[in-house]
């Protein structure tokens, strides 16, 4: 068998089946972003592909060369639902909802990074680069170490990094603070998800580190954030298009052309806060602030993860306050709150996007949130208005959107004016601002700057263990 000089290892294989045996590549920024660099370097990806209790050889597509890891129906169950869905995911977003901790679920999840990590060990090269990806695979850089001292491994954390007061619920904190620390560059969306780690570091494991590069078994781990971002290029290139510009008009044509389109684009997930947005809405339709007729609210809620008891509810009280609201403030053929539970190609988001005058992102806490980005790569036209969650990733480099905390339902509203009411020249100057940073800072740039780091040498002279 081959080996690669550089490997990718996921939860998800970059590709989604179509029909029998058909491959379509799955639509994100990682995959365009990580696809060239693949190709250069003759790379290999591991990672599930989607079918649970089936076996498939590796193969080679797009470029890419592909080797599956199998799962079973009870480990998707027990690590991807359970472990990483119920339990890290609500964890380390504030504990918005609940975790679940079961030794049942760890077990899975140990099982299943293990797995990973022998996969990787046996697909990499002498010295290979290995770049682990997100929260399901938080063990595999101390299980890939201990398989392959020889490799360079790089860690990314797509989600938020909790502080220590949280982390430290968790049963196995100990277990997964060592699987991370397996790597030589763990990255992180923010500077407060590296100085999080840093600080856990030492308080749980006594680790000394300095500035951001941790001592451990003499060895240094350096931490630093590398905010993740889209293809601008795509979506610019998409707006421009005959087609979609069409189609933009026909969307708010069919809204009935009203006065503002207020937009939601979210996975229908907890920590969205898509509750809060519509309570403010809501009440601001209560209060005649805006007529009925003058703004409508789109908010698409892309199905997820509906085998979550968590997210059954959630969807409950989503399609509840939506009736409500139609119900109330509706009037015969025109309905305040369009709600759309189905998902979207990139295409008709981007007129979504193009259509929309107030782009409404105010989630509780996320990671990065890449929709904000995509609404300011879509409007060369420097029109719309950003209202920003502060505890979006996003904000730290979006200062010149409309920032708000969700919490905070006065605030919100607040926002929501501002952003329909703003003066063309003021949204213009904003979005100048906006563009500049996601146009410089895109997905490519990201890729490329945490592979340089991961490849470059650490300065710092590793302490004796
Ligand atoms: N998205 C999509 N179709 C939809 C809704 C969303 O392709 O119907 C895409 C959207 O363009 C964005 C991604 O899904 O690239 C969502 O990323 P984000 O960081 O905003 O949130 P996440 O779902 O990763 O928490």
């Amino acid at each position: 068998q081959e080996r690669s000089s550089f490997l990718i290892v996921a939860n998800r294989l970059p590709v989604d089946r179509v029909g029998e045996s058909e491959w379509r590549r799955s639509p994100g920024g990682l995959v365009t972003a990580i696809a060239p660099v693949m190709q250069r370097r003759d790379g290999a990806w591991l990672g599930w592909h989607g079918a649970a209790d089936e076996k498939l050889e590796p193969f080679d597509y797009d470029g890419m060369h592909l080797i599956p890891i199998p799962l079973s129906a009870l480990e998707v169950e027990r690590y991807y639902e359970g472990f990483s869905n119920a339990t890290l995911w609500p964890l380390y977003h504030d504990v918005v909802a609940t975790p679940v901790y079961s030794r049942v679920l760890w077990d899975a999840y140990r099982r299943v990074n293990e797995r990973f990590a022998q996969a990787a060990a046996e697909a990499a090269d002498e010295g290979a680069v290995v770049w682990v990806q997100d929260y399901q695979l938080q063990l595999v850089p101390a299980m890939l170490r201990r398989l392959r001292p020889d490799l360079r491994i790089g860690f990314f954390l797509h989600i938020p990094f909790p502080p220590a007061e949280l982390f430290c619920q968790l049963p196995w904190r100990r277990e997964i603070l060592e699987g991370l620390l397996g790597a030589d560059l763990v990255g992180f969306q923010r500077p407060g998800g590296a100085s999080n780690f840093i600080r856990l570091s030492r308080r749980l494991l006594g680790l000394p580190h300095q500035k951001n590069e941790i001592h451990v078994d003499g060895r240094v781990v350096r931490a630093q954030a590398f905010p993740i971002s889209v293809d601008f290029g795509e979506y610019d290139n998409l707006v421009r298009r005959p087609e979609v510009i069409a189609r933009a008009k026909e969307i708010r044509a069919e809204l009935g052309d009203p006065d503002h389109v207020l937009l939601g684009v979210d996975r229908l997930d907890y920590t969205k806060g898509i509750g809060q947005r519509l309570k403010a809405f809501g009440e601001l339709l209560a209060e005649g602030t805006i007529q009925p007729g003058e703004a409508v609210f789109v908010q698409i809620a892309t199905p997820s993860r509906e085998r979550v008891e968590e997210y059954r509810r959630l969807r409950n009280d989503i399609e509840l306050s939506v009736g409500r609201i139609n119900g109330e403030h509706g009037i015969l053929g025109m309905q305040p709150v369009q709600y759309l539970h189905q998902s979207y190609t990139r295409q008709e988001l981007a007129a979504l996007y193009l259509a929309a005058d107030v782009m409404v992102v105010t989630p509780l806490r996320d990671g990065m949130n890449l929709v904000a980005k995509e609404y300011i790569a879509c409007h060369h036209d420097l029109r719309g208005a950003l209202v920003l969650s502060e505890f979006a990733g996003a904000a730290d480099e979006l200062k010149h959107a409309f920032l708000v905390n969700p919490y905070d339902v006065d605030g919100l509203k607040r926002a929501m004016v501002a952003g329909m009411r703003a003066t063309p020249h003021e949204l213009a100057r904003r979005m100048r601002f906006l563009r500049r940073r996601v146009s410089t800072y895109d997905v490519n740039r990201w890729a490329g700057e945490f592979l340089s780091a991961l490849e470059r040498p650490s300065t710092v002279q590793p302490l004796a263990s």
